[in-house]
């Protein structure tokens, strides 16, 4: 039998042959491609979507785009689902990177390739490529923006902190976590920064499926056992959700409100309601991840995949799964805060001035 990319490579040989251009119809396949997304109970993973449908569609791709609803049996039915539909190609943000293997070896069965969307999979050799931002350097931003905004490269502090991570089983969890610590280490050992709970370390501080009313208890719990008397400075949160969560449990025992500051708290995502906290001085400082750009890479990676072509890869040692070190391209986060949410935000388009009004 003759693979549709044996059949392209024979039409293209024929046709460069004949000093013909490669028709047109060539790349507009039709083809199935499976889109599989978390949840849409967070703004970015519905851009997320919408992006690479409205460009799958463009080039003659029939997108199927699946929410799970942050359930995993139901994203593993989703994924199943357009196997069986034919999908010619999967690209997955997964709700716990951990549990795929099963599906994705049907799918290598079946000839298909998988691309792992902004979140690795891990413990399966069956991932083609990964499509991401630079996670460490997220979390690299969040603790600078903090650092700025406390002074502490001028020498100021002692400052309390308390640290949020993301969710236990998204690799990218771990590499926010990372990042932002190779930064705040330095400060904790030398003092200048206090986590009064002694809350260190990803096994105590995550929050299962980035759930922002998760992270609003742990913060009841920490301001009434360790901030009775002592005030808390700033708080690590590794996401816009979590930092909303955070903000309502502080607002909760008077923070930001007469004497008492709003302590310095990051986020990730640039989501709406965060960028309008921002501009009204609540959340410090959050990373935006142009999601319009990662639609872009993970498309071009499957135009790449059905044409017989090899997709364009920037990192090809960070993300080892366990069972491989995966492909991928890895776009760069933009730290956002006060000073510049305008131009980062607004003038690249990404929302209007009357979206954050
Ligand atoms: C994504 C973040 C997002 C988080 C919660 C992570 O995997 O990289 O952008 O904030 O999931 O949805």
């Amino acid at each position: 039998m003759i693979t549709r990319q044996t059949f392209l490579k024979l039409a293209l040989g024929a046709s460069l042959l004949a000093g013909l251009a490669v028709p047109e119809a060539l790349a507009a396949t039709g083809d199935l491609i499976g889109v599989a997304m978390p949840t849409k109970s967070s703004q970015r993973w519905i851009d997320d979507g919408n992006n690479i449908v409205k460009l799958l569609a463009a080039k003659g791709y029939k997108p199927d785009l699946q929410y799970a609803d942050d359930d995993i049996p139901n994203q593993l039915a989703q994924i199943e689902n357009m196997l069986t539909k034919g999908a010619k190609v999967l690209v997955v943000a997964s709700i716990d990177g951990t549990t795929l293997s099963d599906v994705l070896s049907k799918a290598k069965d079946a000839g298909v390739k998988v691309i792992a969307y902004d979140r690795l999979i891990k413990g399966t050799p069956n991932v083609d490529f990964y499509a991401t931002f630079d996670n460490f350097q997220v979390g690299v931003q969040q603790a600078s923006s903090i650092v700025e905004a406390l002074g502490l490269k001028e020498g100021r502090g002692p400052f309390n902190i308390e640290l949020f991570g993301g969710s236990p089983d998204d690799n990218n969890a771990y590499f926010f976590y990372d990042g932002a610590l190779s930064v705040l280490q330095p400060y904790i050992d030398a003092k200048k920064l206090v986590v009064r709970s002694g809350q260190t370390g990803m096994d105590k501080v995550s929050t299962l499926r980035w759930d922002p009313a998760t992270a609003q208890a742990r913060m009841d719990n920490l301001l009434s056992a360790y901030y009775g008397s002592a005030k808390l400075d700033a708080v690590l949160s590794p996401y816009d959700g979590i930092s909303i969560g955070i903000i309502s449990s502080l607002k909760g025992v008077g923070y930001g409100s007469g004497s008492l500051k709003m302590p310095v708290v990051s986020g990730q995502d640039a989501e709406l309601q965060s960028i309008k906290s921002i501009i009204a001085g609540e959340q410090y400082s959050t990373v935006f991840k142009d999601t319009r750009e990662l639609a872009k890479v993970t498309v071009a990676m499957i135009d790449a995949i059905e044409t017989g072509k090899q997709p364009e890869v920037n990192d090809s040692k960070t993300y080892n799964n366990g069972k491989k070190v995966v492909p991928a391209y890895l776009l760069k986060p933009v730290v956002v805060t006060k000073a510049n949410w305008k131009p980062a935000l607004v003038d690249t388009g990404y929302y209007t001035l009357d979206q954050l009004k």
